[in-house]
């Protein structure tokens, strides 16, 4: 098991207890807070450093890397190869593709000490058109090419607010897919849709794919996943009669009605709600390979223009919008898949036989993590001189999926452990075998 130590200590945590938690509704802050924003705030999940810009804290670490975990996962079950691309981006790719003046004020611009200009990608299909273009002999034998990356992107938004639901500076899963023609990127369109339903079926919370406007990105296909919820700030059709699933944004763009519509008026119940958008899928076709002269070989060993498509998941934003959506007002409720610890085991506190609770603790967490899929799972609230009931609040606010408690049964014969079900709301007590088959 290696000799550093596997054990996780609340004590140890670079975490703050003695916070005064704030009235979830009472202060407003200008209405730049929503409520997973204060719970992630006060619970140190993230930590503000200036307007638009979080730091993700231990436990917001934990739970991100989940994410991209399950979302690696799914991107190289479709054949996905992971690359990393520069966040600084000449600008003058930006002039060529046409869309400098477009990205306008939201684009972050810095020079060097030559004075050559760049931007912070908000997005990169300059930067990976032009990689793929360095590659002009590639033949259609290898197509499709199927990169992405999980970066940091960069955007000098009007109005950050939120916390991660709309920071200046955030990660984004991108894909970019290069195919020998339409047909084929339309069925690696739908493939990556099914990949992003796989990944928003995992985390489980309920999503809803809608067709979406192309926007700066360009191209002519277009959808969007949403989060249904009042902090949304795209208004969404929807409508299960007559099919309608639109954002707002494209119904305006076809004139006010959305043109799928086919019932009376009277028949179609069409409903607007706020959705907060977590990802956005495209077909671009030849948009940025003719620009940049991004070409394979085709059999007859001509230079073809690839078929582009390119696919983004907001990977912080799906991280407090979870949040958003399943926490309660004073307590925060995540995925069961991203959950930053699966266990949390607090020890009674006990003049005398504190330090055996602590060990039957320690064994319990050893016992867990001798499995693979649970290392780094259990965390124990070695916060001795406070009582049981005090430690379980904070381990309810935080959202630990279970909460083991070895109280006084623990020690006796036949032991039993109190487990909370966090999610269920459920206590049982129950012996070591069942404890062990617990997650
Ligand atoms: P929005 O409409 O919310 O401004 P967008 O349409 O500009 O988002 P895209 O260019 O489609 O965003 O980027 C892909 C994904 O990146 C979005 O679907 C969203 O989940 C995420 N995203 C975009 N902007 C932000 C932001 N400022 N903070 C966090 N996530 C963001
Ligand atoms: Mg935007
Ligand atoms: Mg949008
Ligand atoms: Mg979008």
């Amino acid at each position: 098991m290696g000799s550093y130590c596997h054990r996780r200590y609340v004590s140890r945590l670079f975490q703050n207890f003695v916070k005064i938690q704030p009235k979830a509704k009472s202060d407003n802050d200008l209405g730049l807070s929503c409520n997973s924003h204060k719970l992630m705030l006060y619970n140190d999940i993230v930590a503000q450093s200036h307007a638009g810009g979080f730091h993700l804290l231990p436990l917001g670490v934990r739970a991100f890397e989940k994410l991209v975990k399950l979302v690696d996962e799914e991107m190289q079950a479709i054949g996905g190869q992971k690359i990393s691309m520069t966040t600084l981006c000449p600008e003058s790719l930006w002039r060529q593709s046409g869309r400098l003046a477009a990205a306008g004020a939201e684009l972050f611009s810095i020079q060097d000490r030559h004075k050559n200009n760049y931007c912070l990608s908000p997005t990169h299909e300059e930067l990976v058109t032009k990689l793929v273009a360095s590659m002009p002999q590639i033949s259609y034998k290898y197509l499709p090419i199927r990169l992405y990356q999980i970066t940091r992107k960069f955007r000098d938004e009007m109005a950050p607010r939120y916390g991660l639901l709309r920071g200046r500076e955030f990660e984004m899963k991108d894909m970019y897919t290069f195919d020998a023609s339409e047909e084929k990127a339309l069925e690696t369109y739908n493939l990556v849709c099914q990949a992003y339903n796989n990944i928003f079926d995992r985390i489980g919370v309920r999503y809803v794919k809608v067709s979406g406007a192309t926007g700066i990105i360009g191209g002519n296909l277009s959808h969007e996943y949403h989060y249904l919820s009042d902090v949304g700030q795209d208004s969404i059709l929807l409508c299960d009669r007559c099919d309608v699933h639109m954002n707002k944004e494209l119904a305006a763009e076809n004139g006010n009605l959305p043109s799928k519509c086919q019932l009376p008026a009277t028949q179609c119940e069409l409903l607007e709600r706020n959705g907060i958008e977590v990802g956005h899928t495209f077909y671009l076709g030849t948009k940025y390979s003719s620009v940049f002269k991004a070409t394979y070989q085709n059999q007859e060993k001509i230079m073809k223009e690839y078929s582009m498509g390119c696919f983004g998941l907001g990977m912080t934003r799906i991280l407090q919008a979870s949040v958003e959506i399943l926490s309660t007002e004073t307590s925060i409720r995540w995925p069961h898949l991203i959950a930053p610890h699966q266990l949390y085991i607090i020890p009674k506190k006990d003049g005398t036989r504190a330090d055996e609770y602590l060990a039957r603790a320690e064994e319990i967490s050893d016992a867990f993590t001798q499995r693979s899929h649970l290392q780094g799972e259990v965390i124990i609230d070695d916060r001795m001189s406070m009582t049981i009931g005090r430690r379980q609040v904070d381990a309810d606010r935080l959202g630990y999926p279970y909460i083991v408690v070895v109280g006084v049964k623990a020690l006796e014969n036949p032991a039993l452990y109190e487990v909370i079900d966090t999610n269920k709301g459920e206590t049982s007590f129950i012996n070591y075998e069942q404890l062990m088959s617990l997650a």
